[in-house]
């Protein structure tokens, strides 16, 4: 019998555990040949959460989970969970029900299909800000433009994965996970499946303003150089240009002699080139800073607590 690991990340998500797990195995539970194992990755919650997925932990064979020291983010608790899998198949999907369990079957005939990997693509974004939505419109277009990984639009981190996929993804460890680039990345054949948005039942989102314009920038850095390039490419417009002002200014000046002093294009040029210089050195300063957080190469996720048989996994690794 085929094993599937489900991968939970949950922050704060005591109201949701319960209903989640309900949902979710009724579902499985129609789904005969496989064997499903939940783990749930509590990412350092605040509220009750672990003490939730502990209770749940007693009651129930097929609930392991896995708690961090802190809050470590999503990208930390679904690697701690690919890690940690030891199933043929496995699925990851959010605590808050907007993962509907009802495509697991279709994602399971997905990869019984042949299919390494297959997804869902969320086709609304029903329930989500109008600025919300064009900032991510643009940040697909930004990226697909800059990268050499190709982000489907709404696609979302739900999605069931071959164990060899798996493997390609742990094999990039990388401290900055993005993994909507690193599933891209690896390759691989996915089949997308898609679906309305859910919202939330309860609780509610982690992500800030602030915090997707963050995720935005580390998507584009971690898989592409091309703003660093950018730099060589402004600067040699601007010295192309310059350098043609310059002769200009000099014929003029050897011609009709020296002109009221430039005031205003003095001005213009220290500005317009303190801006531009500013940017590169703020493009390089975000690469660089990069390299300083990979190069120290702390751990990606701390585990304080977990049921999982842990000397078992090492001793079936060896
Ligand atoms: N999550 C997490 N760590 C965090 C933030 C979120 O594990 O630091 C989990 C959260 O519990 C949920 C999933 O990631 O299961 C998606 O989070 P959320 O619903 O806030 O994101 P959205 O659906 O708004 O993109
Ligand atoms: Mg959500």
């Amino acid at each position: 019998m085929k094993k599937v690991d489900i991968i939970v990340p949950c922050y704060n998500e005591e109201d949701m555990i319960d209903l989640f797990y309900e949902e979710t195995s009724k579902i499985v539970g129609q789904i005969s040949g496989y064997q499903f194992q939940f783990i749930f990755v509590d990412d350092g919650s605040r509220d009750k959460t672990y003490e939730k997925l502990q209770n749940l932990a007693g009651k129930k064979d097929d609930v392991k989970y896995i708690s961090f020291s802190k809050n470590f983010g999503k990208e930390a608790a679904m690697y701690a969970g690919l890690f940690h899998s030891r199933g043929d198949y496995v699925i990851i999907m959010d605590a808050d029900l907007q993962h509907p369990p009802a495509l697991i079957p279709q994602m399971i005939a997905g990869v019984e299909e042949g299919y390494d990997c297959c997804a869902a693509q969320r086709t609304s974004r029903k329930g989500e800000s109008k600025i919300r939505s064009m900032f991510s419109r643009m940040f697909y277009r930004l990226n697909n433009r800059f990268t050499d990984v190709d982000l489907v639009q709404g696609a979302v981190d739900f999605r069931i994965m071959t164990r060899q996929m798996v493997n390609a993804v742990l094999s990039l460890s990388e401290r900055q996970r993005f993994s909507k680039g690193i599933f891209a990345w690896v390759g691989f054949q996915t089949k997308w499946i898609p679906y309305e948005n859910v919202e939330r039942v309860m609780g509610q989102t982690k992500w800030s303003f602030k915090s997707l314009c963050k995720y935005a920038v580390s998507g584009i850095t971690s898989f592409s150089v091309a703003p660093l390039r950018s730099a060589i490419f402004l600067g040699g417009i601007i010295s192309f240009v310059s350098f043609v002002y310059i002769i200009l200014t000099l014929i003029q000046t050897l011609i009709y002699g020296i002109d009221v002093p430039g005031y205003v294009t003095t001005l213009c040029a220290v500005l317009f080139l303190g801006g531009i210089i500013e940017l590169s050195v703020g493009i390089l300063g975000e690469y660089v800073a990069q390299i300083y957080v990979e190069i120290k190469g702390r751990p990606i996720f701390i585990l304080k607590n977990t049921n999982l048989n842990l000397a078992e996994q090492e001793t079936k690794d060896e």
